[in-house]
């Protein structure tokens, strides 16, 4: 991509498993926002999820995301939340790619069902000193989202963007439960995603809704 300053865009999750929507939105953020790389970050212990489900260990998510990201141009897996360990905080991420890139320009990437919950994120006025929002569309999630609380460059939209995407009615939960039942609607996970999940017997029991 062109320009001296290197732009790059964090879509964050729990990513269990890796689906067609994350990649899509990746892709398009890219395209969209003329961004360098989106780097898909995996959270270690998503500690909003941790207690409601069983989650999948950090190391069979990562390696499913690196298989769902092989051959995507400037869209790549993140292993920098497994690397630090303990709980995810997305502001100790944003903090630590941003010493490491030395005036780099980083842009959060979420859904809007994500963005409507953002307000629970550690630090989360926090966040908009690091970084741009992007807000993409998510079917079956409102497009008003309550952004009374947001700090100031976010809500006075000076900070912040919103990507339209065509709707993409998939979801990581929904598709645990189809390996489940052995019902795994086609196209929604890459191929290698779905031979790994096989492999190692992801989702077989009913503990992951
Ligand atoms: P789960 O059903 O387990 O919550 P998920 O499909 O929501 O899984 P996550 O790993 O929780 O996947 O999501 C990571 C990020 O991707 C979040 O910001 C979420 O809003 C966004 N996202 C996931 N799927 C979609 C989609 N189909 N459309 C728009 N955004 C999406
Ligand atoms: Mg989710």
């Amino acid at each position: 991509m062109s320009g001296l300053v290197t732009r790059i865009g964090l879509l964050g999750g729990t990513f269990d498993p890796p689906h067609i929507g994350h990649i899509r939105i990746a892709q398009e953020a890219r395209s969209a926002l003329g961004l360098d790389e989106v780097l898909l970050v995996v959270a270690n212990q998503p500690w909003q999820k941790v207690g409601s489900r069983s989650i999948t260990s950090a190391e069979h998510r990562l390696a499913m995301v690196c298989a769902a990201t092989e051959g995507i141009e400037g869209v790549h897996a993140s292993s920098i939340e497994i690397d630090r360990g303990g709980d995810s905080y997305t502001i100790d991420t944003l903090e630590e790619l941003s010493a490491r890139n030395d005036g780099a320009e980083l842009f959060l990437i979420v859904g809007a069902d994500a963005a409507a919950g953002l307000e629970t994120w550690r630090r989360f006025v926090d966040l908009a000193q690091y970084a741009d929002l992007v807000v993409v569309n998510r079917s079956g999630t409102s497009r008003d989202i309550d952004t009374s609380t947001w700090p100031d460059r976010w809500r006075d939209g000076t900070g912040v963007r919103h990507l339209e995407i065509e709707p993409l009615q998939v979801s990581s939960s929904a598709l645990r439960r189809g390996v489940s039942t052995g019902l795994v609607p086609p196209g929604f996970m890459s191929d290698s995603v779905l031979a790994y999940v096989r492999e190692h017997h992801l989702y077989d029991g009913d503990s992951h809704e």
